[in-house]
Formats: structure tokens, sequence, C-alpha cells
């Protein structure tokens, strides 16, 4: 992960500083699941009161999504987290896949997108930190809009990078318990972490690469809620890179989150 660190400053050292578009977070989605698609003739009732109260449950939470990176970071610095003399830049422009050439902002968006879908079909709110590539949001902005959003939880959604070309599998990004800035969200967040990783795990048959857990990130020390990182993959495995282009194990990746979040708020 220092590999990682290194690079993603290393990027963003590359591009310049980016004025883009003004924030405007996505407005807020309203469930449409149909209950009434999965009822039968002989238990209608005991079906749809059963939907209807997952539903009931589902839709008094919001997750927020914040697809990692933009089309270009942002050098400019900011705290690591509230009190801390040590600064980071604002965004980093992340990295690229060392087979398919695509980079990390695409990817991020295109997953985020579909988990977007499953948990709105599964009656949750969501608020999406960006759905457009052309912004200028720093990691501490993107924690607190998801705390002004009123979200419960802010899922990060990211894919990795090493010097390994052989580094491969899925890792979670979690504060310490020892955080300086987000302790009281240590416990929620590591549950939010494990609760996910084992989902995506089961789901993907990726590499276990575990929890990580850092007080580096300002997205995360700058959260008020419970807050995790979710590294998809390595970028740099060329094998990975390829797989995470396809549609079939995006769509696995995002199930597996959903399935996580699902498994937190149980
Ligand atoms: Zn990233």
């Amino acid at each position: 992960m220092k590999f990682t660190i290194k690079l993603c400053l290393c990027c963003a050292a590359l591009f310049s500083v980016c004025g883009c578009a003004a924030k405007e977070p996505a407005p807020l989605h309203t469930p449409t699941w149909d209950i009434t698609a999965h009822t039968t003739a002989v238990s209608t009732t005991t079906i749809t009161t059963q939907s209807a109260q997952a539903t009931t449950i589902r839709a008094a939470r919001k997750v927020a999504i914040d697809a990692g990176h933009q089309a270009r970071g942002n050098n400019e610095l900011e705290p690591v987290g509230p009190g801390a003399t040590e600064s980071k830049a604002k965004v980093s422009s992340g990295t690229q896949g060392v087979s398919t050439g695509v980079p990390e902002y695409r990817l991020t968006l295109d997953v985020s997108k579909k988990l977007r879908d499953i948990l709105l079909s599964r009656g949750y709110e969501v608020f999406m930190i960006r759905e457009s590539h052309d912004m200028n949001i720093s990691n501490r902005e993107r924690a607190q809009l998801a705390d002004q959003a009123g979200a419960d939880i802010l899922v990060r959604v990211h894919a990795n990078g090493s010097e390994n070309p052989e580094d491969n599998g899925l890792m979670m990004v979690a504060p310490t318990p020892n955080s300086p800035f987000v302790p009281q969200l240590y416990r929620s967040s590591r549950r939010l972490a494990d609760d996910i990783l084992a989902e995506m795990l089961k789901i993907t048959g990726a590499r276990d690469k575990g929890v990580w857990e850092t007080d580096t990130m300002s997205g995360i020390n700058w959260s008020s809620i419970p807050v995790v990182l979710v590294e998809m993959g390595y970028m740099s495995n060329p094998a990975e890179d390829e797989r995470m282009q396809q549609a079939a194990y995006q769509e696995k990746l995002a199930e597996g989150m959903a399935n996580g979040i699902d498994r937190f708020f149980e």
C-alpha cells in the first residue's frame, strides 16, 4: 500500500490543478421496488408483507457512494484530518489499468453506478458524491458532503495499484482503533469493512487482501459516519485489470458491496 500511495501522489503531481465544475450533488432517488412482481398466487399476502417490511427497513437507510478520484487530480493541500498539522493533496488522479489503460476514476464511477442501482432496487436511499468525471471535490469535501446529505454510511469506491504486477485481490481500508480523528467510528467502520469484504470475496472469488487499518486517509479522517474505502482489485495486475473492465465482473463487485451493506444493517 505504501507503493500505492507513492504512485497516487506521483500521478497527482503530473496533473495540473483543475478548476472544473462546481460540486453538484445528485438529487436523491426514490426507491421503485415493485413488490407485486415478487408475489405468487399461493402466498401473496405473506410475501408482500415480508417484502414491504424489508423495503421499509432499507428505505430508512441512506448510503453515500463516493466514486474515487475525478478526471484531474487537485494538488492543492488540505489537512489529513480535523486539527491535523499534516496535509495531503486534495484529491489525487488515481492509478490506471496497466493492460487496458483505463483510468481509475472511470472504473470507480462505472461500478459506483451499478452499486447505486442495486441499492435503489433494494429500497435504500442513495447519495452519489459524483456522477460525472469533470468534478473538483476534495477528499475532505467528499466526506463532509456525505454527512450533509444525511447518509448513514460512506462507501468509497477505489482500485489498487502496486509496483509488483502479481499483487491482486480485494482490500478494505478503515481507520485504526487509536485514530486521532475518528476513534468513535472505528468499531462500526471495521464491521462495515469486514461485512463488505466477506460478501465481495464470496461473490467474486477474488484473493483476500484483508482490511488495512490506517489514519492516513483524508476521506476517512474527515468522516462523521461509518466509512470504508473499497479497493476492488489491482489495476497494476494485467489479468485483474482486464477482469475489472468486464461488465459481468463489475456487476459482481457491486452486488458483493450491496450484500455487505445489507449484512451491516441486519
Ligand atoms: Zn484510488
